[in-house]
């Protein structure tokens, strides 16, 4: 067993992959071309093969990937954005910055994610676009959303920074890759991402030629040509080098779900029959990348499994602790004493165990022991 536990080994996949990452990183230095330079092309080439043939558009970060895609939409002042209460704060962010209002929505209490009961719920006629997150590497239900987006006639923005490489099972017995499915798809390439660099990186998905074209100058200060300026964009880019790395990793994509999915199954069998305690419900329209093995603790006893887990040498981590709307910077959006039920639990009850792709057998094992330990069983 390794002597430190961690949530995700970097240096062990690094060291896995060492030969291909450290050919794929010279063959930069020796072009010497950083910024946009052939492997930038490439992967998005390579991922778009994957996610079944959207146009992609290479950013410097998620968060970017957001923003980028919120201003391409041409959205007004005020206009209302449905996103989760229960998600990392970038999401958020971005329609703060660009002066649209988040309106945020609770969770759906069987999975993570938010669904289209709850989101209709929050409709008004100032609302715009939905940003449904995918969180910890499962889908949200699309088919229901982009169902309702359309009735509706609204934008819909998939956050799909935890799920890359996920499937989605549509009703008509079709599959789609996850990000793919909204008016526009986000991703991030943050280190410890399903798709992860070795710094910062992002990418925007759509299927919509025009809707790209508009996306890519967004991103590449408002031009398509150079040093012609037609809106106010941004600078967004993928750098050479984390292009390269991605192009390497790009092709154990699947491994590394399949890898994530094994601990997964075993940290299933093994904490499914615990009283106190909920292992991930896995939705029959999506199959789970598990960026996050989450359990669900009830009865107040979350925080005491941490410490006492803390205590054997094992990590674990809350995502999320807090409302979105409960954070001092988003508060002012909802009125004083705003409560969600579903998601003020989620934030007293979870907690995610390590999960990467270089677990051992005999690590999780330890941590089985000791999560099972704490109940007494
Ligand atoms: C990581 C993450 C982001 C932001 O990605 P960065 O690359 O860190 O900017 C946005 N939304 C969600 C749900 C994320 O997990």
């Amino acid at each position: 067993m390794s002597s430190t536990i961690q949530m995700v080994d970097l240096k062990g996949q690094y060291n896995r992959l060492k030969p291909e990452i450290d050919l794929a990183i010279q063959e930069v230095l020796d072009g010497c071309i950083f910024i946009n330079g052939p492997q930038v092309k490439d992967f998005s080439d390579r991922l778009s093969t994957y996610m079944g043939g959207c146009f992609v558009i290479p950013c410097a970060n998620g968060t970017d990937a957001l923003q980028i895609a919120l201003m391409a939409l041409e959205l007004n002042d005020g206009d209302e954005v449905l996103l989760p209460s229960f998600t990392y704060a970038a999401t958020a962010e971005v329609i703060a910055l660009l002066k649209l209002k988040p309106v945020m929505v609770d969770v759906d209490p069987t999975s993570f994610n938010t669904g289209r009961a709850q989101y209709e719920a929050y409709i008004t006629d100032k609302t715009r676009v939905i940003v449904p997150v995918h969180l910890f590497g499962q889908a949200s239900q699309m088919d229901e959303i982009m169902e309702l987006a359309k009735e509706r006639d609204l934008f819909v923005v998939e956050d799909n920074a935890q799920a890359i490489g996920a499937d989605y099972y549509h009703q008509d017995g079709s599959t789609s890759k996850v990000g793919t499915i909204g008016h526009i798809g986000c991703t991030s390439f943050f280190p410890s991402k399903n798709l992860g660099c070795y710094g910062d990186g992002g990418a925007v998905f759509t299927k919509d030629e025009t809707r790209a074209h508009k996306i890519y100058m967004m991103a590449n200060h408002g031009q398509a040509k150079k040093y012609h300026h037609e809106v106010i964009g941004c600078n967004s880019r993928l750098d050479t080098l984390q292009a390269a790395i991605l192009n390497v990793k790009l092709r154990y994509l699947d491994d590394f779900a399949a890898r994530r999915r094994s601990v997964a199954d075993h940290y299933d069998k093994a904490l499914a029959e615990i009283v106190g305690l909920r292992t991930p419900f896995r939705v029959s329209y999506s199959n789970h990348v598990f960026h996050q093995y989450t359990l669900q603790v009830s009865d107040g006893r979350r925080d005491g499994l941490m410490t006492y887990l803390k205590e054997k040498g094992i990590p674990s981590m809350i995502y999320y602790p807090i409302p979105l709307y409960k954070q001092k910077a988003y508060a002012h959006y909802v009125e004083p004493g705003f409560s969600q039920p579903e998601t003020e639990r989620l934030c007293t009850d979870v907690v995610s165990l390590p999960i990467h792709t270089e677990m051992e057998q005999d690590t999780q094992d330890y941590i089985i022991h000791e999560v099972k330990a704490f109940f007494n069983c």
